[in-house]
This record gives structure tokens, sequence and C-alpha cells, in this order.
């Protein structure tokens, strides 16, 4: 029953709703069909937060009540018309209108909050250039002419602004709502579809209502305006579908943070929300006057401040990442030690520094013993573990100053500086006690002469190795100097 009331729910609303159209043009009719469907909507969204658990319902009572004042307004406004006979503005109506707008705000704040428990600085930037952009066309369009209209008292005009203030704050919250991580699931769609009908509608009376003549021969059409009314309708139906709709739960569902990205639909919206106030001042420009100056230069300034913000959190977001690909590339997985790419780097630097201050450096190559026959008895993962227990253990029993790099495999390299080659073998002792599990390792040990390249002293460090294991590993074997052609030549 529970899977399928929001189908049963959808149906009959799409009935009722297509069944508007047919109605007597009777002022009761109109209101009566127009609560019930606001009214059901409401009953719909008590009945499906039943359903969720205790603190996932307040986002779904803050819909609820939104709605629910909604609609008994427009039984309020017929009474006051009808019954009372009151024609100026504020009507007592305004109010249960008005509450839609803080309440599906709060509701898709809590929402939010939820999907996305940290803050998203790059998603405020978004919505505000967003709604700043539109905020600025509808300054121009509806906020100013109806704080300035002529014939309303200050509270009255007041009110009137508090209209596309709503929507703003409503187009705003469903911008952030889009643009939220976590699920998004069929809740999440009739939710936003509800809200984007509410913002329909308002933006169709708007748009009517700036139409001049046209506009009010348009009203004068029953089928047109009941088409208008079918949009509010439409998502009265569509706030209790979502409350009923199985998948309700998920909408407060954090997700799994994704990788910050900018889909073509986002950069359009970018792009065309920045560009409203060049827009707006070339249309005055070319109807000969520019009404909106100061307007226009305020909105422009914050537009261009957003957009330089969203530029340097993006130029942030690529230096963070490139810094965190170079650790990345230079640490090694598993054990989490500098890997060769880093050994490399950090090799030649050490020679140059010891040929300045003329104090020694040794590196040693150690490789565990018998490692192959560790895997095979105990099994590959155990190996991993060794691995990274005898990295942790050996980098304990080293010195501070010296660096231990995994060079690959079961390999690893020990840079020692300011240690004579007896200095390090003693240190390497220390390391070889420290080996976990009753395992051992053999190194080679080369200090370095002054002349050598990297890759030669290794090299000699790397045939100290094969000595080491040959001699019967678990030892430390310090390498033979290097000779010279031109030494011997001499000698
Ligand atoms: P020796 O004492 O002569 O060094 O013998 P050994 O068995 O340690 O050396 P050998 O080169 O024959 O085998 C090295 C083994 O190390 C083979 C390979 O499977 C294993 N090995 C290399 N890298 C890893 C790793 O990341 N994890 C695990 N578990 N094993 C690895
Ligand atoms: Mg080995
Ligand atoms: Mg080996």
């Amino acid at each position: 029953m529970h899977g399928r009331s929001w189908k049963a729910f959808a149906i009959a609303m799409a009935v009722v709703i297509a069944g508007y159209q047919l109605i007597p043009d009777d002022a009761v009719w109109v209101t009566c069909w127009q609560v019930g469907v606001g009214w059901a909507g409401t009953a719909a969204v008590v009945a499906g937060s039943r359903r969720l658990p205790r603190r996932d319902r307040l986002p779904w009572w803050c819909f609820g009540a939104g709605i629910f004042a909604n609609s008994t307004g427009i039984a309020v406004a017929m009474y006051a018309e009808n019954v009372l006979g009151w024609d100026d503005l504020p009507t007592p109506a305004d109010p249960f209108f008005l509450l839609l707008y803080p309440a599906c705000a709060a509701g898709l704040a809590l929402l939010i909050r939820r999907r996305e428990p940290g803050r998203n600085w790059t998603a405020m930037v978004d919505v505000t250039t967003i709604t700043t952009g539109l905020g600025l066309l509808a300054w121009v369009y509806v906020i100013e002419p109806a704080a300035t209209e002529a014939g309303l008292s200050l509270f009255g005009r007041s009110v009137q602004v508090a209209y596309p203030v709503g929507d703003l704050l409503l187009l705003a919250m469903l911008t952030r709502l889009l643009r939220s991580g976590g699920v998004r699931s069929a809740s999440f769609w009739w939710i936003a579809g509800a809200l984007g009908g509410f913002l329909a509608g308002d933006t169709t009376w708007v748009v009517l209502g700036n139409l001049g003549d046209v506009g009010w021969a348009l009203e004068e059409v029953q089928w047109f305006r009941r088409c208008i009314d079918m949009m509010f309708l439409t998502a009265f139906a569509l706030v209790g579908i979502a409350a009923l709709h199985s998948d309700t739960r998920d909408m407060g569902r954090p997700a799994a943070p994704r990788p910050p990205r900018l889909s073509r639909m986002q950069l359009l919206s970018l792009t065309g929300a920045t560009l409203i106030a060049p827009a707006i001042l070339a249309g005055q420009l070319a109807a000969g006057q520019v009404k909106d100056g100061p307007a226009i230069v305020v909105g422009s300034t914050a537009l261009f401040l957003l957009v330089v913000t969203r530029m340097a959190q993006l130029v942030r977001q690529v230096e963070q990442q490139s810094r965190q690909v170079r650790e990345l590339s230079r640490t090694d997985e598993l054990t989490g030690l500098p890997n060769r790419r880093a050994w490399n780097d950090e090799l030649p630097r050490a020679l140059e520094h010891s040929r300045r201050d003329g104090k020694p450096v040794c590196v040693a190559v150690l490789d565990l013993d018998r490692f192959k026959q560790f895997n095979d008895s105990y099994g590959h993962p155990a190996g991993d573990r060794l691995l990274k227990e005898a990295s942790a253990a050996w980098h304990g029993a080293l010195r501070q100053v010296d660096t231990i790099a995994r060079f690959g495999g079961e390999e690893f390299t020990v840079l020692l500086p300011g240690a004579d080659a007896t200095a390090a073998v003693a240190v390497l002792q220390r390391a070889l006690a420290a080996t976990p599990l009753g395992q051992t390792f053999s190194a080679g040990v080369a200090a370095w002469d002054g002349i050598e390249t990297s890759d030669q002293l290794i090299e000699r460090a790397d045939a100290a190795l094969y000595e080491a294991k040959d001699g019967g590993r678990n030892r430390i074997v310090p390498a033979k100097p290097r000779i010279y052609a031109h030494i011997r030549s001499s000698a």
C-alpha cells in the first residue's frame, strides 16, 4: 500500500487538476477546487511525513505548512472580497499567501543541511550570483515599480514588494538545492518541480502585469487564467507526491562527497545571470533613458565581485590539487615512505650539501631476507603488513636526519647525512634489530667518495648488499671504495 499510495494520489490529483478547466465560472466553485487541491496536498504531506523517522519530518512539516497557508489564503481572499467587500491592498489573505515563501525556504534549508553537512562555499557563490542577476531583473521590473506604486499605503507597498522578494528567496534556495550533493531520488525532483511550479506561476503573473493591455486581455480569457491557476494547483499536488513517495527518506541522506565540477548547465546559468546587468543597461540605452542606473551599478559591481571570488576559489582549488598530486606522486602507497621518484630527487641534493659542508654522507640499500618465503608461508597480505610494520620500525630506529625510501618491492634505500661508514653501520644495526616478526634484512652501505655520481654510489651500495646476501644474510656490509683508472695508472 505504502509503495503505491503516491501513484494513486498522483492520478487522482491529475484528474482533479484537469477537471479545473471544466468547473462553472463561479467564485465558490473555483475557490473550493483550489483550496481542495491545496488541502489534499497538505494531507498527503502529513501522511507521508508520518512514515519518516522523527528527525526527518521537520522539513516536510515546513512544506506542508507553506502549502496549507497558501491554499487557505485563497479561501480567505474569496471571503474578504465577496463577503466583506474588501478591495484595498493589502488584504487579509496576504499573510496566508506570503507564508508559503519562508516556510518552503526553511524546509529547503533543513533538507540542504542534511544533504550537505559541511559548508559549500562554491555553491554559495554560484547561488548568490544567480540570485543577484535575477534579483536585479526583479528589482527593475517588479520590486521597484511595486515599491513606488501610486495610491498604495507604505504598508500596502511593502506587502506588494514581499511577493517578488519571497520568489527570489525561493529561487535562491531551489538553486542551492539543485546545486547540493546528496541523493537525487524521485522525491528530490518532485519537490524541485513543485517549487519550480510556484515560481513559474508567479513569474507568469509578473509577465502579464508588464504586458499592459495584452496582459489585461489575456487575464480575461478564462481557460488561460485557469492554466495559470493550474500551475499552482500542480505545485500543491507535487509537494504531496514528493512526501508520499517511498524515496522521501533518501532526500535528507548525505551523499559521498563528489569532486567539484562545473556542468554545462551551471556554466550557462552563471553566464546568463552575469549578463543580465549589461542586458538591462543596453535595453534602457536603446529606449533612450537609463532609469535604473544606480541599481545597475550596484548589481553589476556585486556580480563582478562574485565572479572574481569564484575565480579565486577555482585557482585555490587547482593549486591545492596540484600540491596533492605532487605529494601523491612522491609517496609510496603501501608504506607511506618517500618512493623512488622522491629518492632520485633527494640524493643528488644531499650529495651537493655534503660537497658544500665538507661533511660525509652515506647511502644504504637494504633488502628483506627471504621475503618470498614469508609471502609463500603467510600470504601476500601478511607480506604487505610486514613491509608496513618493518618500514615504520626502521624509520623509528634511524636518526631524525636520516631518510628512508622504498626503492621497489622489498628493497629500501637510506640516506645518512653527516655519517661516515662506521657510524652508518651502527645506525643500520639498530634498524636491523628493530625488524619486526623475527625477520631480518641484508644491507650494503657506501660512503660517498666526493667524486662519484648518485648512480655510482647506489651501485656500490648494491654490490655490498649482494655480498651481504652471499655471506649468509642478516648483516650489514660496507662497500668497497671505487677504484679510479687514473689513480691506478699513477700508482
Ligand atoms: P632474498 O633474501 O634473496 O632477498 O630473498 P627474497 O625472497 O626476499 O627475494 P626475492 O627477490 O626472491 O623475492 C622478493 C619477493 O618480494 C617476491 C615478491 O613477490 C615480493 N614482493 C615484492 N613486492 C611486494 C609487495 O609489495 N608486497 C608483498 N607482499 N610482496 C612483495
Ligand atoms: Mg629479499
Ligand atoms: Mg629483493
